[in-house]
């Protein structure tokens, strides 16, 4: 008879649509200087792994109850950061939280795309959200951005009023090319959607660009700007994302959203970790110069960047970007390969680590 490792996803009832794909995920390599999944390289301070480690001892002896199904505290502490640092004035009743931006993205698919309907990114972009398409079996409709990867938004306009999808991303700033979108750009987006408009502002707090928020009170039915706590709140494995817009979506979120999908452990700990938020993002302005300088190096050393808001840069130019990015771990340096023609995106991480970096740099092959 067979044997339970002989079995391969050939044997299984597989969904065809399923079929001959691979898992979404970059290596994760133990190597010196790991800068290739654009996470905040400053580990959390003292004060907040104590006050983390507090909060959730407090909430242990809880753990033989559900948690919180609405996580309400956690979202009025969420809505009153976004208050203070957006200045555009939600509740709890405009935010919604989920395991991850992913999750969050994952329950805005489930509820406003699915069989029939469409989705449309400006590619290359964040590779998740055609495969969470997919995964709700969203049909995934790719639009161009220019050749230096900004988005034309007259054309992007042009093209959401042609295929009138039922979901349009906007990611901003955009992960793998770092530039964000004007806001009087994203109007004329918002404008010719007929339906649902996602920004992934995962990046927002690095980005000199005001928040795609401002125009909630405009687009009260349309718009849905996705946060997360990954990246800037140094908050990556504590799986922390959110969303902000009309109470009415959230309503609709909940219609998808697993029962108690935010654990006792996780609500504690985000909000515990919410407050040190100046501790945390006081690292934003640190890693926004180390990434002026980084870029600055890399124009120096005969590579072009291409001009970055966010955490990471994209750069080239390579006629083999997987045989240079094999040279860089070869020197103990974890950079990413996204698959993009000549290119490759380096995160910004501590001082030593991007000198580590730039000095690779220097010696891999182009
Ligand atoms: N959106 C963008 C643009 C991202 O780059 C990422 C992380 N790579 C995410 C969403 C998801 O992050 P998380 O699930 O950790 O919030």
């Amino acid at each position: 008879s067979q044997q339970s490792d002989d079995v391969t996803l050939d044997d299984l009832p597989l969904r065809e649509d399923l079929r001959g794909k691979s898992p979404y995920g970059a290596p994760q390599l133990d190597v010196p200087v790991r800068l290739n999944t654009n996470e905040n390289p400053y580990p959390p301070p003292p004060e907040l792994v104590d006050d983390v480690t507090e909060a959730v001892r407090e909430v242990a002896a809880q753990l033989h109850r559900y948690p919180d199904r609405d996580a309400v505290a956690l979202r009025e502490d969420l809505a009153a950061y976004l208050t203070s640092s957006v200045g555009i004035e939600v509740t709890s009743r405009h935010v919604w939280a989920a395991n991850g931006s992913n999750e969050v993205l994952q329950q805005i698919l489930q509820a406003f795309g699915g069989p029939g309907r469409t989705a449309l990114g400006f590619e290359p972009s964040y590779s998740m959200h055609p495969i969470i398409s997919a995964g709700t079996r969203t049909d995934w409709v790719p639009a161009p951005r220019r050749g230096d990867f900004s988005l034309d938004a007259a054309e992007a306009a042009r093209i959401v009023g042609d295929r009138k999808p039922d979901v349009v991303f906007v990611t901003s700033p955009n992960n793998p090319t770092g530039g964000s979108i004007p806001l009087a750009e994203l109007d004329a987006v918002l404008q010719a959607a007929p339906g649902i408009v996602v920004v992934d502002e995962a990046y927002a707090e690095f980005s000199s660009q005001p928040s795609a928020l401002e125009l909630l009170p405009r687009y009260p039915s349309k718009l849905i700007v996705s946060r997360t706590m990954s990246k800037a709140f140094a908050f990556a494995g504590g799986r922390l994302g959110y969303l902000a817009a009309s109470p009415a979506v959230v309503d609709a979120l909940q219609l998808v959203r697993l029962p108690y999908h935010l654990s006792l452990l996780t609500q504690a700990a985000a909000r515990a970790a919410l407050r040190h938020a100046d501790a945390t993002l006081a690292s934003v302005a640190t890693l926004a110069s180390e990434r002026d300088r980084v870029a600055d190096a890399l124009r120096g050393l005969g590579f072009e960047p291409v001009s970055s808001d966010a955490n990471f840069i994209l750069f080239g130019r390579f006629a083999d970007p997987s045989a240079t990015w094999k040279s860089y771990v070869g020197k103990g340096v974890l950079i990413r390969d996204i698959g993009i023609d000549g290119h490759l995106r380096v995160t910004i991480g501590t001082p030593d680590e991007n000198d580590a970096f730039l000095e690779a740099s220097k010696e891999v092959g182009r």
